[in-house]
C-alpha cells in the first residue's frame, strides 16, 4: 500500500501555512519539493567536505570527488544507462538540450538538413534548435497534435526522410500531460538514419525510464523536478555519439593538455563539464534518487494516475471548465491544464493562492502549443508523490468559489 501521509512527513515544507491555510502545493511540474534527506545532504556537504573536485590531493577534495562521481553513477543506474560515462552533469534540461544543439548540431547540421520537433514542445526544446537552424541552414519541422493532444504519427512518418538528422521530442507534455510513444518514435527515426533526443524533464521524476529500452540517443532531465536541488541536471548520450563529439564550452576540467597553441579534450563525461561544477547540488541529488527508488517509480506513477483520474473528474465536472490533453488518466502524466469560462488563468492562480493552493498560470513555456490550441494561457495543477486526493478536492472547491466570485463581479448592476 502506498502511504502518502507517510511520504508527506519527509517533506518539511508541506507543514507550511500559506495565507492561513495548510500549503496545497500543486505546482510540481514547475519544480518539486525536497525531502529532508536532500536538504540534509546539502548542509552536510558544506559543513563537512566542501572542496573542489578532481584536482585536489587532500582528504576533503577526495571525499567531494567520490561523492560527486557516486551521484553520477547512481543517476546512470536510475535511468538504466550503460555506464556513468554516458552522463554529463548540466545545470538543467535546458542546458542539456543546448549542449547537444551546440556540441553536436552546430558541427553536424548542414543547409537543408532537417530536425523534427513537435508543436507541444517546451521552449527549451524549440529555441536552441531555432538558433542552430539559423546558424547552419538546417530546417525545423513540427509534428502537429490531434484533438486529444496526441502527436500525429502519420504526419511524423511523412516527415521522416533522408534529410532528417534528429528527432527531438518530450516524453511527457508539461501542459497536455500526453505521454508520447518515444520508444517507437526513436525506432522510426533510426530506420531513417536519424538520431533521437528525448526531453525527459516530466518523465524521469514520475515513471520508470530506461534509456536502453527506449534506445534513444540522447536524453535531458532536471534534478529539481525529481526531488533534487535546483541548478543541476543531466544529459545522457550514447557513447558512440558522445565519444566523437567536441566540447560545448572550453575551460578548466574539460581538457587533457593545453599549450598556447592548442588543447586536447578530456575523456567522457568531463569533456562536457567545463569549470568547477555544481558539486553541492550534484551530491545532494543522490539522496533524491535513493528516495525515489525507495518509494518505487511504479508506485509513484500509479499514485499519480489515481490523482489524475480524480482531478479529471472533479475539475472537469465544474461548469465552464475545459481540460486539455488526453481524456484518460492512464494516457497522461500528473498534469492537468485547464481554462474556466472567461476567468483569466492568472486570476485563477491569484484567487487560489488565497486558499494556500499553489498552481501555475500562463503559457508554461509552451507558447506555440497554446497558440495551436487557440488560447493565450491555461491554469495548471500538477501532482507528485506527496499529493493527496483531498488536496484535489480542496482545489475543486476553491475553483467553484473563484468562479462564483468572478460571476458576481461581472454581473451587470441594476440601474
Ligand atoms: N522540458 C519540459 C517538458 C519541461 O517541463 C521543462 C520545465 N518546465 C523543461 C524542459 C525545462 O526544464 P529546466 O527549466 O529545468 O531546464
Amino acid at each position: 500500500m502506498y502511504d502518502v501521509e507517510h511520504v508527506r512527513r519527509d517533506f518539511p515544507i508541506l507543514e507550511r501555512q500559506v495565507n492561513g491555510w495548510r500549503l496545497n502545493y500543486l505546482d510540481n511540474a514547475a519544480t518539486s519539493q525536497k525531502p529532508r534527506a536532500v536538504i540534509e545532504a546539502l548542509a552536510k556537504y558544506y559543513e563537512q567536505y566542501n572542496a573542489n573536485v578532481h584536482r585536489g590531493l587532500h582528504t576533503l577534495a577526495e571525499e567531494a570527488t567520490i561523492a560527486y562521481e557516486r551521484s553520477r553513477g547512481r543517476l546512470a543506474a536510475f535511468i538504466s544507462a550503460e555506464s556513468p560515462n554516458t552522463i554529463a552533469f548540466t545545470r538543467n534540461t535546458t542546458e542539456a538540450i543546448n549542449l547537444i544543439a551546440y556540441a553536436w548540431g552546430r558541427r553536424t547540421l548542414k543547409p537543408g538538413d532537417e530536425v523534427i520537433l513537435s508543436v507541444m514542445e517546451h521552449h527549451s526544446n524549440i529555441v536552441p534548435w531555432q538558433m542552430m537552424a539559423g546558424e547552419t541552414g538546417a530546417v525545423l519541422r513540427f509534428i502537429d497534435i490531434d484533438d486529444e493532444g496526441q502527436l500525429d504519427q502519420a504526419q511524423y512518418h511523412e516527415m521522416l526522410g533522408p534529410r532528417t538528422k534528429l528527432v527531438s521530442i518530450m516524453q511527457v507534455s508539461n501542459v497536455l500531460g500526453t505521454i508520447n510513444p518515444v520508444k517507437q518514435m526513436a525506432k522510426d527515426a533510426h530506420d531513417h538514419g536519424a538520431l533521437m533526443l528525448v526531453d525527459a524533464a516530466q518523465s524521469v521524476p514520475n515513471m520508470p525510464v530506461n534509456v536502453q529500452d527506449l534506445d534513444c540517443d540522447f536524453m535531458a532531465f532536471s534534478s529539481h523536478k525529481m526531488m533534487g536541488p535546483t541548478g543541476i541536471g543531466a544529459l545522457y548520450g550514447k557513447l558512440e555519439h558522445m565519444e566523437p563529439m567536441g566540447p560545448f564550452m572550453g575551460g578548466g576540467e574539460m581538457i587533457r593538455e593545453v599549450t598556447l597553441e592548442r588543447t586536447t579534450w578530456n575523456d567522457l563525461p568531463w569533456r562536457f563539464e567545463a569549470g568547477t561544477p555544481n558539486i553541492a547540488d550534484a551530491v545532494a541529488l543522490l539522496p533524491a534518487v535513493d528516495y525515489l527508488n525507495e518509494l518505487g517509480l511504479e508506485n509513484i506513477r500509479q499514485h499519480e494516475v489515481e490523482l489524475t483520474r480524480h482531478a479529471l473528474k472533479k475539475i472537469g465536472g465544474i461548469e465552464g471548465v475545459t481540460i486539455y490533453g488526453p481524456p484518460k488518466a492512464e494516457d497522461r502524466g500528473g498534469v492537468v491544464a485547464f481554462t474556466m469560462g472567461n476567468v483569466h488563468p492568472h486570476d485563477i492562480g491569484t484567487a487560489l493562492d488565497q486558499y494556500g493552493i499553489a498552481i501555475r498560470a500562463g503559457h508554461h513555456c509552451a507558447q506555440p502549443l497554446h497558440r495551436r490550441l487557440g488560447i493565450g494561457a491555461t491554469a495548471r495543477a500538477s501532482f507528485y508523490a506527496y499529493t493527496t486526493m483531498s488536496e484535489i478536492d480542496q482545489l475543486a472547491d476553491a475553483l467553484v468559489k473563484t468562479q462564483e466570485f468572478f460571476a458576481r463581479r461581472t454581473r451587470p448592476t441594476a440601474v
